[in-house]
């Protein structure tokens, strides 16, 4: 192991003896199939990863076949750009359509107004907008240019993130560590003057848990501000899950405070990369997230979010995505993922020393009072699984998704779970090798704050670096 710890994780390790390497402008052009089959190569070699159905979250379909017939409808409109609308209605038609039904699942026919939407470049995309949308709109009821928005410790940092750029306070509300939802009273008793919008997540990202949506609707009715849903992840699962009976409390529209809604293409809509929706009560709330300048040499110029170029290739996957799909689609492949999920909770269930975070569905995470979990997680990734880690208290989660509701892979999770908690009783009282990097840091001085800072600094370069 080197000094610098970042510099295994995204390197690009063997690709540079293989390959060589681009550190500055080729003169000639390489022949077309040559470089195709370079790039097969490397794109096989990761998929054989995440193939094995070891991978929490992340590829959500998971079937090439499906990303096959994604890419031919992409390659249609890939070249084309949906800001330049007029030479392209059919970004209108699949972006409107994406939108109507994004609404159909998330009860837009509940409002009375004009509920809408608006696709954009992915989750955090869809958060800031929201964050944004919500600040215009106290903006034009109030010359307060002080705002503040209350967020559970469990909200995707995407909020955090909107908070920073758009400068609005962040007040974070304690979760339950047993449910691990947030702390309604908590959230009532920190509401002032100048908050502007509540959130809630339908499911967080950390332990896949709803908050309790109906009593943050109350709220927000009750002192007239925004509440915010995130169903980023669980926004296109969650609704066929109701539907096939499984209990998920209501978060959508159909609760009178709900002002917004983001939901993931990207994710459980089975979409390529780089699209989600935001979804909106009314238009006067939409408008905050449009940008218009009358002043630009370049003409009158207006986008309807915060990004300006826009591929109509990713709209038109995305609608082919949903459209290919229907209804049955959907409820077909969350039944599989709703069945598989529950069965790998049954096998954590078997475990004494394991103990799940709150009552989650189709993603879950898993502690121990007994050891640090981090050791089950040293012990399961030479067998190949990746989970993702979550901090105070340690945890894992496994984000089930379509690889893993092949055959085999429940069986495989509990035999192999089972090894990791043995070898995680023999390590009781030892650190864990992947503590440093997924867990918290076991001391939080204003040193030990700025070396993680450091780290992760470096961990962000080592993404852009040789
Ligand atoms: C993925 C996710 C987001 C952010 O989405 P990106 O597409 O990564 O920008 C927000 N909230 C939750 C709960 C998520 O899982």
């Amino acid at each position: 192991m080197s000094d610098d710890p970042t510099k295994e994780l995204f390197g690009i390790r063997g690709y540079r003896e293989r390959y060589g390497v681009n550190d500055r402008f080729p003169e000639r052009g390489r022949a077309e199939d040559e470089v195709l089959a370079e790039l097969r190569e490397m794109a096989v070699a990761e998929d054989n990863f995440w193939q094995t159905g070891r991978c929490s979250g992340s590829l959500y379909r998971g079937n090439m076949e499906h990303y096959g017939f994604l890419n031919r409808a992409a390659a249609l409109y890939s070249h084309v750009n949906a800001l330049q609308r007029d030479i392209c209605p059919s970004a209108t038609r699949f972006e409107s359509e994406i939108i109507a039904m994004t609404l159909d699942m998330m009860h837009g026919s509940a409002v009375d107004g004009e509920p809408c939407g608006a696709v954009t470049t992915g989750g955090t995309d869809s958060i800031m907008s929201a964050v944004l949308a919500h600040r215009e709109r106290a903006r034009r009821r109030s010359d307060s240019r002080s705002h503040q928005m209350i967020l559970p410790l469990t909200a995707h940092p995407a909020f955090e993130k909107a908070a920073h750029l758009f400068g609005i306070d962040v007040i974070a509300a304690p979760v339950d560590e047993h449910t691990t939802l947030v702390d309604v009273d908590f959230v009532r008793e920190h509401i002032t003057p100048d908050t502007i919008l509540l959130v809630g997540s339908a499911g967080n990202y950390p332990y896949g848990t709803i908050d309790p949506i109906e009593q943050l609707s109350d709220l927000a009715v009750e002192h007239d501000i925004g509440l915010h849903v995130d169903g980023c992840l669980g926004g296109f699962i969650l609704p066929w899950g109701e539907a096939l009976g499984y209990e998920i409390p209501t978060f959508d529209f159909r609760l009178p405070g709900v002002t917004s809604i983001s939901a993931d293409t990207h994710k459980y809509g089975y979409g390529l990369k780089g699209t989600s929706v935001v979804l909106y009560r009314d238009k006067e709330l939409r408008e905050g997230q449009y940008f218009v300048s009358e002043m630009w040499k370049g003409g009158k110029y207006f986008s309807p979010g915060l990004a300006g170029s826009r591929p109509v290739g990713l709209l038109a996957a995305t609608w082919a995505s949903m459209v290919s799909l229907g209804r049955e689609g959907y409820l077909e492949l969350a039944r599989a993922i709703f069945e598989t999920s529950f069965a790998m909770q049954a096998e954590v269930a078997k475990h004494d020393a394991l103990r799940m975070m709150g009552d989650p569905t189709f993603c879950f995470s898993f502690t121990s009072d007994e050891f640090d979990i981090y050791h089950v997680n040293d012990a399961m990734r030479p067998k190949g699984w990746r989970f993702n880690g979550q901090q105070y208290p340690n945890a894992i989660h496994m984000c089930v998704t379509g690889p893993q509701t092949q055959p085999g892979v429940v069986d495989d999770f509990g035999r192999d779970l089972a090894e990791a908690v043995a070898y995680a009783h023999s390590k009781a009282g030892e650190p864990a090798k992947s503590s440093a990097i997924y867990g918290g840091m076991p001391d939080e001085s204003a040193e030990a704050q700025e070396f993680l800072r450091q780290t992760l600094v470096r961990l962000i370069d080592r993404m852009h670096d040789l």
